[in-house]
């Protein structure tokens, strides 16, 4: 029977390239000992060794969406829920390789904000656990070698500290639940700051914010001031040792809402090593009625301008009830906003920059800010 002849050489074809591959992959000791082997044997350690290599991933990072409390609210999986616009399916119909996942505190939920942050951090082991793609990152250097194996990556974020209802120290406990980054207010003014949806007079941050701040600098925590108030915006900025970003922020010189940053503001952020990434709600993005993803690729390059390359990212808030720009109403429509940047002549380097490289290089310098001794003992899980 000539096709099973045929299937069987094609076999040991595909077995011989791979110990080749894995012979060239492991150095020249290996494949030395090949070569001594008896031919069976060496077909075995084929076999042993011919299990598919996933291809390391590029990393292309959405720094903001809220699929946990969709998938919450709505009792599904962040995994592969129906409807979605951000589950792990849509990111990798997208091509996205990196999720912040945003662990959002309404003010529905301040009776017990605390049980909601756990929530949702259920949620999210719920949906890593299902999905054998995708593992949780500590460290930026752990979010690049889960790419270099071909695992996509989530980080986890607070947005709305209110759920740090005991104080700063709170940020303790959920760090060592894996949280990486801090949103200190959504549009509630909260205990730690004001927010720019409820500014108070004089604005800023209090002293347990500035703690909170401090504390956040020396756990290694990504300080998030999206939502704050301008006084809050300058507090942060002068109270934090680590660049800090703004998660899903747009230009205010392209749409003047209080949600947007100014040119100052993004040239401060940007000076201090810190990020912007670009969202997709059409009420900031303003440009065409309704705004399409031209009009979000005009942001970035505003910002790339403002702040420089290195210093500019996305993160589009899907699954946050927002009005997506035309054509990014899910994670898959992403490659239409890469395609409109190369339309604006943004070269490759810059652009691998905004697809994700430029946030984990911002990661890394908020590592090296951290404390030289970690504040946390016991079970905190290694950066
Ligand atoms: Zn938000």
């Amino acid at each position: 029977m000539p096709l099973p002849h045929r299937r069987s050489r094609a076999r040991r074809l595909v077995l011989a390239a791979a110990g080749t591959l894995l012979a060239a992959a492991c150095g020249g000791d290996l494949a030395s000992r090949a070569a001594d082997e008896p031919p069976r044997d060496r077909h075995a350690a084929a076999l042993l060794h011919a299990e598919p290599t996933p291809a390391p991933l590029p990393v292309v990072a959405d720094l903001h969406v809220d699929t946990p409390t969709q998938a919450l609210l709505r009792g599904i999986s962040i995994a592969d829920g129906p409807g979605l616009e951000a589950s792990f399916a849509a990111a990798e119909r997208g091509g996205v390789t990196l999720l912040v996942e945003s662990l959002w505190i309404p003010r529905a939920a301040e009776a017990d904000p605390a049980a909601r942050l756990a929530a949702l951090l259920d949620v999210l082991d719920r949906g890593l656990a299902s999905a054998p793609g995708w593992a949780l990152a500590l460290s930026p250097s752990q979010a690049r070698s889960l790419l270099a194996r071909g695992t996509r990556v989530a980080v986890a974020a607070i947005e709305g500290a209110t759920c740090l209802s005991a104080g700063p120290r709170d940020l303790e406990s959920a760090f060592r639940r894996g949280v990486r980054m801090l949103g200190p207010t959504w549009t509630a003014s909260n205990a730690y700051a004001d927010s720019s949806a409820e500014p108070r007079e004089p604005g800023g941050l209090t002293d347990a914010g500035r703690n909170l701040v401090r504390l956040a600098n020396d756990l290694g925590v990504m300080i998030d001031v999206s939502h704050m108030s301008d006084a809050a915006l300058d507090d942060t900025l002068a109270t934090s040792r680590a660049p800090v970003l703004a998660s899903h922020s747009n230009s205010r010189a392209l749409c003047p809402h209080p949600r947007n940053l100014t040119d100052a503001q993004v040239r401060r952020i940007a000076e201090a090593g810190g990020l912007v990434a670009v969202m997709f709600h059409a009420p900031f993005v303003c440009g065409g009625a309704p705004p399409d993803v031209d009009d979000v690729a005009a942001h970035v390059a505003h910002l790339l301008e403002v702040a420089g390359p290195g210093h500019v990212a996305f993160g589009s808030d899907l699954d946050g009830r927002i009005q997506p720009a035309r054509g990014l109403e899910r994670l898959d429509g992403l490659p239409s906003l890469r395609d409109a940047l190369r339309r604006r002549g943004i070269d490759g380097a810059t652009l691998a920059g905004v697809m994700g490289e430029s946030f984990l290089r911002y990661w890394d310098r908020v590592q090296a800010a951290r404390a030289p001794t970690p504040r946390t003992s016991g079970s905190a899980p290694a950066p």
